[in-house]
């Protein structure tokens, strides 16, 4: 075994997302590893595809792809986002660049497509092994001298496993982190949002298809409400409704064809013409629901480790539930190299990285809620914003918006909001400055505090 190279068998419980990518990464280290993937498999079994909304990864994702030699195998799914078109109550439409240069864009993918990217890139190891159908319902962590043993249920009944290292990438409800951290000094809080969603699909080619710009995010702030919606390679759109779960125009009372057709009309005029079924797509899809989960541990010594949404699920509005997934994996990989014979050290270190940062994400996450659905259509804000990107553009990365240093970077989530905030200050002292009719001098001042705010 060369440097950081280990001879180990790992259990992962989970084929989603971070699951498949950790299995590479520890293969590729020379681990033995089993992934146990309760739903079937994706590539088998059509009918089933889980949550099939498409996802906007960014400049983290990106990096950790990279790092694991998949980049161009799943770029070949994707499709660009250069900006967000704003779909406006009264028909308007706006358009925000994400950013000031060509590389900073989202890209588009099919949940599905990436899945099975990860699976075929994992599968193709001769060490990883996948079992589908296969539930995990107990795990004993056992001690120095018992291994970790765990419990699956499936098609042919219950299956013990007995193994050296379990990684938990079994989502937000995950088995694992209730099983590891059953009998310890352990925290756990879980926020549901009182709103939900539901998908819709947007065909090319429809009535309105100069307003459905292949490449960009289009959002539809409403009050009350929220639409969101993906670009797909074949010019359709992969769109998610969000609106209350209770109360009036929510998805508790909107039952009829009448009352969602009304809603519709009312909230979001232009999706109508640009989904002509829309309303048979409301009545037929089911209610998802988000959360967020904080939590810690997130290990339990060298025995058990916790990724992606089994540590820390967010709410979807800043887009990074998987990139930070896919960095946990990264950051995880590159604690192993530090300590290739110490794997407890390793997963301490991993947590004490990620931990304080996802715990920021989840504050920007639902942030960025209100953000979509209440200050997008507001004059003020979007001023701001463009204020924001100007700057940028004069200053270079003397002054960098937070939406970029989170999508477009791997500034460490708290370490980005942390700049922000010096930026947002020295906005308001410039705001000052210039309200004085001291443009002069509110331009000297922004370009001295740019240099403060790199500076610290
Ligand atoms: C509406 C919506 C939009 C989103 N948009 C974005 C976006 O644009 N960008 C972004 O970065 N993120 C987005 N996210 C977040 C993203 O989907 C998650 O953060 C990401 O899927 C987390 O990956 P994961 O591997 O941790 O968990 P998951 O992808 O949830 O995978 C967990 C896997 O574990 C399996 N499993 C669960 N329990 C067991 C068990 N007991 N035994 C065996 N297997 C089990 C599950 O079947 C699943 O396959 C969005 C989420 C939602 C809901």
């Amino acid at each position: 075994m060369g440097a950081g190279l280990s001879d180990r068998d790992v259990v992962v419980v989970g084929a989603g997302l971070s699951g498949c990518l950790m299995a590479v990464l520890l293969a590729q280290r020379g681990c033995r590893v089993r992934v146990f993937e309760r739903r079937p498999d994706p590539r088998v079994n059509l009918a089933d595809h889980g949550r099939s909304i498409n996802l906007g990864l960014s400049q983290r994702g990106i990096t950790a792809l990279r790092h694991a030699g998949l980049l161009d195998h799943v770029l070949a799914h994707a499709a660009p986002m250069r900006g967000r078109v704003v779909h406006l109550p009264d028909g308007d439409l706006g358009y925000h660049l994400y950013g000031t240069s060509d590389d900073q864009i989202l890209r588009s993918v099919l949940r599905h497509d990436l899945n099975v990217v990860l699976l075929d890139a994992a599968e193709a190891l001769p060490s990883v092994t996948f079992e589908f159908d296969t539930k995990l319902t107990a795990l004993t962590k056992g001690d120095d001298h018992a291994p970790v043993d765990l419990r699956f249920h499936g098609a042919d009944g219950e299956q013990r496993v007995l193994t050296q290292t379990v990684i938990g990438a079994d989502g937000a409800f995950s088995t694992v982190r209730a099983q590891m951290q059953r009998g310890e000094p352990a925290d756990y809080h879980q926020e549901f949002l009182p709103w939900g969603y539901k998908e819709l699909s947007i065909k090319a080619g429809g009535a309105g298809d100069q307003r459905t710009d292949p490449e960009a995010l289009h959002v539809w702030p409403a009050d009350s409400g929220l639409i969101v919606a993906h670009p797909n390679a074949d010019r359709s759109l992969t769109g998610t409704i969000f609106l209350p779960l209770a109360g009036p125009d929510s998805f508790a009372t909107l039952r009829t064809r009448e009352s969602v057709d009304e809603l519709l009309t009312r909230r979001f005029p232009d999706l109508l013409d640009l989904v002509p079924d829309v309303v048979d797509q409301f009545l037929s899809q089911p209610v998802g629901h988000l959360v967020t989960v904080r939590t810690a541990p997130w290990h339990f010594g060298d025995r058990v480790a916790l990724l992606g949404d089994a540590c820390h699920a967010v709410y979807p509005f800043y887009g990074q539930g998987m990139n930070s997934a896919f960095e946990d994996c990264v950051t995880l990989d590159q604690c192993l190299d530090r300590h290739p014979a110490d794997w407890g050290a390793a997963f301490a270190e991993y947590q004490q990285i990620r931990k304080a940062n996802t715990d920021v994400l989840a504050d920007l996450s639902a942030e960025n809620f209100i953000e979509l659905r209440d200050r997008l259509a507001s004059p003020l804000f979007l001023a701001r914003k463009k204020a924001d990107l100007a700057l940028n553009k004069v200053l270079g990365d003397r002054w960098v918006p937070l939406y970029t240093m989170i999508s477009h970077t791997t500034t460490p989530y708290a370490d980005a909001l942390r700049r922000s905030r010096r930026q947002n200050t020295t906005l308001a002292w410039v705001a000052c400055a210039v309200a004085t009719g001291t443009a002069a001098a509110g331009t000297a001042l922004v370009r001295h505090l740019a240099r403060r705010v790199k500076g610290k």
